[in-house]
């Protein structure tokens, strides 16, 4: 028994890694589409089997209602569209998967998670890290506790974002720049490694200022959150900056490493703890595992059971609280200020 999703909007992450995945999946299948293009649709859907009947576009898109085939809509649009379509999808009775960030602001998310309440229908945004083999068993590692407490995490999200002219640049389509795109990977991984919710920020933003391209959006951000167990996550994240995706997690008595943590591929993990006298350095190697199909049929099963999803609205609106604290906080806290020290010239 499969569940029918209808993916909305066919970019990018649809047709390079959606579509594909599907291929992977046991219990999610492709029944629809929705897209402003209607010959890339009809293209699409003849390549993945889809019925000509079930492409949609934006203006259509509310007659998904008398589909019966489709349970899941899957929302991939630019981040400022979220909260609409989530809203027309419950509101037509059907399931949603919400690509991250859930929305531009935490007030929509809020919305968000109350109009899928109020309509009796699942909300899970895609936080496909949280179903990726590597970071599971690093999470699965921290609370063995056998390493003891965790003391420090290094979270990096970098990537040089090449494509000069897109909606990634506008806040009324992106909500923000680095933070809500990639950023959003680390935060979500301290909150979600660690299991505990972060009780005090600290933020500041860098951007070029004669790129036209960051005049309503940062380009890089470095933040740090505290915990109430007194773990303390350094994150960054940039467009600017070659792309770095790694995890760092520093324990009482060892540490892990996920390389490639928020990557789509290419994960490992390296394990050290004390071993008598000795350091004791492993390589973990875990099958990879398609996280798109992984995180599609988590969606499924939970249609299919009647169970509520691994990282429900919830998870996101709280994710849009955090950002907006780190925000305020890049806006309002002033930097400290050191004296200039002469250079060596200077001091001869
Ligand atoms: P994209 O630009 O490649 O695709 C966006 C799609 O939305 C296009 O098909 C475009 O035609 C359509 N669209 C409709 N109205 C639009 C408008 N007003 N302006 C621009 N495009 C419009 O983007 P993408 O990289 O596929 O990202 C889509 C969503 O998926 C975003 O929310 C993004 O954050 C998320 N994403 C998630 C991951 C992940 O790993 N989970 C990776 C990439 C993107």
């Amino acid at each position: 028994q499969r569940v029918g999703f209808a993916l909305v909007g066919l970019g990018r992450l649809s047709l390079e890694e959606l579509l594909p995945a599907f291929g992977e999946c046991r219990r999610a299948r492709p029944v629809a589409l929705v897209s402003g293009t209607p010959e890339k649709a009809r293209a699409v859907a003849e390549q993945y089997g889809i019925r000509r009947e079930a492409i949609y576009d934006y203006a259509s898109f509310d007659s998904i209602r008398d589909n019966p085939d489709i349970q899941v809509v899957y929302v991939v649009l630019p981040n400022g569209m979220h909260h609409e379509f989530t809203l027309r999808a419950a509101r037509a009775g059907k399931h949603v998967l919400c690509e991250k960030p859930m929305a531009n602001t935490a007030a929509e998310a809020q919305e968000m998670v109350e109009a899928c309440r109020a309509a009796g229908v699942k909300l899970m945004v895609a936080y496909r890290c949280q179903h990726e083999p590597y970071n599971r068993q690093a999470v699965d590692l921290l609370r063995a506790g056998e390493l003891g407490r965790p003391r420090f995490m290094e979270a990096m999200n970098t990537q040089v974002q090449g494509e000069v002219a897109q909606w990634r640049f506008s806040k009324a389509l992106a909500g923000g720049g680095a933070l809500p795109d990639i950023g959003l990977y680390c935060l979500n991984a301290a909150r979600f490694y660690s299991g505990e919710e972060p009780v005090e920020v600290f933020a500041r933003i860098d951007s070029p200022r004669d790129d036209p391209r960051y005049r309503e959006v940062e380009e890089s951000m470095a933040f740090m959150l505290r915990f109430p167990s007194g773990l303390i996550a350094n994150c960054a994240c940039s467009y600017g900056a070659h792309e770095s995706k790694d995890l760092r997690v520093r324990l009482e008595k060892g540490w892990i490493d996920v390389e490639n943590a928020f990557a789509y591929r290419g994960q490992s993990l390296r394990l050290a703890r004390r071993v008598g006298k000795a350091e004791g350095i492993e390589e973990r190697r875990l099958g990879q595992r398609n996280q798109f199909a992984a995180e599609m049929d988590h969606m499924a099963q939970c249609v299919l059971a009647g169970r509520a999803p691994r990282t429900p609205g919830e998870e996101g609106l709280q994710d849009h609280r955090v950002m907006e604290a780190l925000y305020e906080r890049a806006r309002s806290g002033g930097p400290v200020g050191l004296p200039a020290v002469a250079g060596p010239d200077a001091t001869r």
